[in-house]
């Protein structure tokens, strides 16, 4: 469900469809918490999602209505997949788009991971 004014969890959305295997992705990790993949238009050299297994649709939603043991879990995963990937000894950046102003595309909660070069300090906020 979603806590917000987004609509409600749409189990048609495009990650929803990833996590039931219909649709193919580029697998980087999974648990019983969360999936990661390849963003089909990466914008870093590194450019991974982090998507819960719940049917959260935003940041606000999963924070408001997952478990504990959820929230520490996917968290866990979005800290794993960064190491796994190699980058924290550079460094990376991680974000999420939530609603109209945020961005949000896909009504799936998710976490980028950006890495692989210098990503200057901030996105545009222009
Ligand atoms: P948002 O704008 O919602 O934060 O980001 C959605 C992201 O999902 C975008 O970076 C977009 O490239 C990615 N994306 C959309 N559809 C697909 C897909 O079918 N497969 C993969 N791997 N990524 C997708």
């Amino acid at each position: 469900m979603s806590v917000t004014g987004l609509p409600p969890y749409d189990p048609q959305n495009i990650f929803a469809r990833i996590l039931r295997g219909e649709i193919p992705c580029k697998r980087v990790y999974e648990d019983e918490f969360a999936l990661a993949f390849h963003d089909i238009n990466p914008q870093a050299p590194t450019h991974v999602l982090v998507i819960p297994k719940g049917p959260h649709v935003s940041a606000a939603d999963f924070l408001a209505d997952a478990g504990d043991a959820e929230i520490a879990g996917f968290w866990r995963a979005v800290g794993h997949v960064a190491k796994s990937l190699g980058l924290e000894d550079a460094g990376y950046r991680l974000l999420t788009n939530m609603g109209a102003d945020g961005g949000q595309e896909v009504p799936h909660f998710h976490v980028h991971i950006f890495g692989g070069k210098r990503l200057g300090r901030m996105v545009s906020v222009s």
